[in-house]
């Protein structure tokens, strides 16, 4: 067994009578655990007894032959060095023993990402992206990054943050959606990983200012199934790389997820307004699904067996102008996935005939001349194509089962949050 040299702080420092024993969050989500012995290494036994919670250091050492810690692998310490001790006691529990409010959490998530619950969330974030990023790079799809300082939004004006740009006005990027589609005129798959900035005012469960996006976009489709099965093949992806990649964290957060089967169910709209009408519920047929709606779908699929549904062919009346409508005009080629009762993304086969986008742009009353840059992209052989947006934080909360979104971020920007 070789030396290892393991850096972190301090979480958690017992003195059993002659033995200290000194657990070091690094890393990886469980602490090492360093047991320090008066008989066997008096030096570092004395330099023990000094340092505290909160203190960051690096120490050498090997694996203990006996491992008695359910908590982390066990060390015999040769050397430590001691980089940082904290000048004031800690202002939250970093062990992991005593649950913080949420709002404290989120204040310290810096500090507590050294607990090993918090480390896990963060750890798994990690392998989200990672997936999904694996998953597009075997799949032929480009990452590409689109500006994020923006003169309109995808959907209107209401829900834009508003930025001064020298002389002009400019906007924040609430979707980078005009912008991929524009790159169809050059690319057939695309991707972004992108922030999200929404000045939606509401407080809720599910909402952030600032939230990230895991972008598609995909062109020469045949037709929106296309679109669906990308997106359910990089749901499974995600989650079967999670499964296999996450054991330790999906244990310390005491999480099973269950590993979903291809294809995902499809849902029309209408039979979705069907079953929640049957159970009582008063639901328009030209809006999209409330909040409480969509739980309470959530719910009845559940029973059913699904847990991840898609909610496909959405009202004309309820879509962004972009989307391809049916022959009837009244339904669209927009869909909805829904993770136990949430929307964690939107999508869709869109509108690539210029005539007929042009249109749709006068229809939904936005004027054409403040998406003249769009326009232009689709007089020069647009080809059909079709994409989704993916809300991280939302796919994370539902495979993780958090209850809030804000969980599933380490820096929270919502309505009353700017710092940290
Ligand atoms: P909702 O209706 O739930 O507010 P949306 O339909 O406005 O969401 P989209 O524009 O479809 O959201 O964005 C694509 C995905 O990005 C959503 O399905 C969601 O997962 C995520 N997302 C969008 N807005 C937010 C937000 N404010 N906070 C967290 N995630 C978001
Ligand atoms: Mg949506």
């Amino acid at each position: 067994m070789g030396l290892k040299r393991i850096c972190g702080w301090i979480i958690r420092k017992k003195s059993i009578g002659r033995i200290i024993i000194i657990e070091v969050s690094s890393d990886s989500v469980r602490p090492s655990v360093l047991v320090l012995k008066e008989e066997r290494e008096p030096e570092l036994f004395k330099l023990g007894m000094e340092i505290d919670v909160g203190t960051a250091l690096c120490f050498e050492g090997e694996e203990a032959p006996e491992q008695r810690s359910a908590r982390g692998v066990e060390y015999i310490a040769r050397k430590i060095e001691v980089y940082a001790k904290p000048i004031e006691p800690l202002p939250v529990d970093t062990m992991g023993k005593v649950p913080a409010l949420l709002d404290t959490r989120i204040k310290y998530r810096w500090l507590l990402v050294r607990n090993p619950v918090e480390k896990a969330i963060f750890i798994i974030r990690n392998s989200l992206l990672n997936a999904a990023r694996e998953y597009f790079s075997k799949n032929g799809f480009i990452e590409v990054q689109t500006p994020k300082i923006v003169a309109a939004g995808a959907e209107g004006g209401a829900t834009l943050f508003k930025i001064q740009y020298f002389e002009n006005d400019a906007y924040l990027s609430q979707s980078p959606q005009l912008f991929k589609q524009m790159l169809m005129a050059g690319f057939t798959r695309v991707y972004e990983i992108t922030p999200y900035f929404r000045a939606e005012k509401y407080n809720t469960t599910r909402h952030l200012n600032e939230s990230w996006g895991i972008d598609v976009e995909q062109g020469f489709i045949n037709s929106v199934e296309d679109v669906l099965q990308t997106l359910e093949n990089l749901i499974t992806y995600i989650i079967e790389y999670v499964l296999k990649n996450n054991k330790e964290e999906l244990e310390i957060l005491g999480v099973t997820i269950k590993k979903p089967s291809t294809p995902f169910k499809r849902l029309k709209f209408q039979e979705a307004v069907d079953i929640l009408r049957s159970e009582g519920l008063e639901v328009s047929e030209t809006e999209d699904l409330s909040d409480y709606a969509e739980k309470k779908l959530g719910e009845i699929m559940a029973e059913k067996g699904y847990e991840l549904y898609f909610i496909v062919g959405f009202p004309w009346a309820s879509t962004g102008f972009y989307y391809m409508r049916d022959e009837d005009g009244v339904y669209t080629r927009k869909f909805d996935l829904d993770y136990s009762g949430l929307e964690i993304a939107s999508g869709g086969q869109r509108e690539h005939r210029y005539e007929k986008l042009l249109n749709a742009l006068k229809e939904k009353g936005l004027n054409p001349e403040n998406f003249s840059f769009y326009l232009e992209a689709f007089k020069y052989g647009m080809p059909p194509h079709g994409g989704f947006g993916l809300g991280v934080e939302r796919l994370l909360m539902k495979m993780l089962n958090l209850e809030n979104v804000r969980e599933a971020i380490l820096f929270v920007r919502d309505r009353t949050r700017l710092v940290p």
